[in-house]
């Protein structure tokens, strides 16, 4: 069986919920993981941050807004009086329970609640429109199998396990919807995958039933060289081995959750990433296979923060190292580049939550120098470090000052930290260098 996740904007619209009707209706038993409409989870998000201000007025117009645009969509793609009063009737309790929320104390689980009601709607209405177009489906409730354990990692047993339950005691359907994104905590509560972590329900999913192909269907044709929100002219891969899919998801390239290949790379199953707005265009196939070497790619994380910790003789201090480390390890706080000299050492984080506390510590032994607002800039390619061009590197962006680079850490990634308000120049550089075949 195959497992198909479509995202926001796949679901966003009439016209797109169309295509993805067609693109499903084949016949074959699937399992189809949605997102949420389009907007919704970021609408979702403000949302909980008023009610965090307590500012529960701007909260309550933001509710009755969203609503408004659930009702008009459900009138236009539901003709069908009895489906429509009853998908109204659950989209309605949906919305007076986020009116409700403005009344209350603001909490992590009010806030994971919240931000849960996406991918509830997206779900029931779908499976509405299905049951209306004459297709046999199924909801099968995420809720009821999806956890992740004390690491805040999918715990694999438990959802193989409910997943068994959950899809024997459905309903027998051609296509079973589920919600993507929201899961349980170890305590049962509320809980979800992160931003984007529809893409990472698919694998989980595909992964826990040794599915066929997992297919990503978004709004562009596929993985492209660079990112097409900054620069023009950027191309679609056709095929990517897990290694190198697993590096752009990583460092930042939108179209895939960081995690989206961990789950299904060591049973080697396909993932392949497709347009919903054009089915024909041959996509991105991610596989075990390693294509020729060079630069296939360029990807840019931001919101960097760079730590540079000074010691005197550095090096020589044996287990100065093992005591930084263990200061990032207290405040679960994962380090994504580093470099040493002989008097320091400077590495990067994403997550800032405990930078407060992790510089504290740090202070009791070195002197620390902080940089936000930083991007990592990552070329991506089967021994990328090995490529003819890499060695212009340097001359190619002459103009950027690099802050730290990383070389060597494996052979598919070559990561440069820069100033954030440099990191539009540096794609398009680099793009034109390299992809473009511009002569340096
Ligand atoms: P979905 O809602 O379907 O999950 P996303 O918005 O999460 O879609 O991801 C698709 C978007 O990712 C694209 O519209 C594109 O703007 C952005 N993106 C960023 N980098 C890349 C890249 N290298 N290749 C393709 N898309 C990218
Ligand atoms: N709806 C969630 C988000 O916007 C999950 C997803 O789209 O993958 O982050
Ligand atoms: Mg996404």
């Amino acid at each position: 069986m195959k497992v198909l996740k479509f995202g926001g904007t796949s679901v966003g619209s009439v016209k797109n919920i169309t295509n993805v009707k067609n693109i499903i209706n084949d016949g074959n038993k699937k399992i189809v993981v949605l997102s949420a409409m389009s907007g919704t989870t970021n609408e979702l998000v403000a949302i909980a941050n008023h009610i965090k201000d307590e500012n529960s007025n701007e909260a309550i117009n933001k509710i009755h807004k969203l609503h408004e645009i659930y009702s008009l969509t459900i009138d236009e793609l539901l003709i069908d009086k009895t489906l429509n009063n009853e998908t109204k009737n659950y989209v309605s309790d949906i919305f007076s329970l986020l009116i409700n929320s403005t009344y209350k104390p603001f909490s992590n689980i009010l806030e994971n609640t919240i931000l849960a009601q996406g991918e509830l709607l997206s779900t029931y209405i779908f499976n509405c429109y299905l049951k209306q177009e004459g297709i046999r489906s199924a909801i099968l409730p995420a809720l009821n199998f999806m956890r992740i354990d004390t690491a805040k990692e999918p715990d694999l047993p438990y959802i193989k396990k409910h997943f068994e339950t959950v899809f024997n005691t459905a309903e027998t359907s051609d296509v079973y919807i589920t919600q993507g994104f929201i899961c349980l905590d170890v305590d049962d509560k509320i809980s979800n995958l992160q931003r984007g972590g529809s893409d990472y329900t698919a694998t989980i999913i595909g992964a826990v039933i040794k599915a066929e192909e997992v297919q990503i269907w978004t709004d562009i044709d596929g993985m492209h060289n660079n990112d097409p929100r900054h620069v023009e002219n950027t191309k679609p891969i056709s095929n990517l081995s897990y290694d190198e899919a697993a590096e752009l998801a990583y460092f930042g390239a939108k179209i895939l959750h960081p995690q989206t290949v961990t789950p299904v790379r060591e049973y080697n199953i396909p993932v392949s990433l497709k347009n919903t707005m054009n089915p024909e265009a041959h996509g991105t196939l991610i596989s075990s296979i390693t294509s020729e070497n060079g630069i296939k790619a360029i990807a840019a994380k931001d919101n960097i923060t760079a730590i540079k910790i000074k010691s005197g003789r550095m090096l020589q201090a044996h287990g100065f190292l093992k005591k930084v480390f263990e200061v990032f390890e207290v405040y679960e706080t994962s380090i994504d580049m580093i470099t040493t000299s002989e008097v320091a050492v400077s590495l990067t984080i994403d997550d800032d939550r405990n930078l407060d506390k992790i510089v504290a510590e740090l202070e009791k032994f070195a002197l620390i120098e902080v940089d936000k607002n930083q991007s990592i800039v990552c070329l991506v390619g089967h021994s990328v470090v090995n490529h003819e061009y890499t060695y212009k590197l340097f001359k190619i962006l002459k103009d950027v000052k690099i802050r730290m680079i990383s070389y060597g850490g494996s052979k598919n990634n070559i990561s440069l930290l820069i100033n954030a308000d440099d990191k539009v120049k540096t794609l398009r550089k680099l793009n034109n260098y390299l992809f473009e075949l511009v002569t340096v």
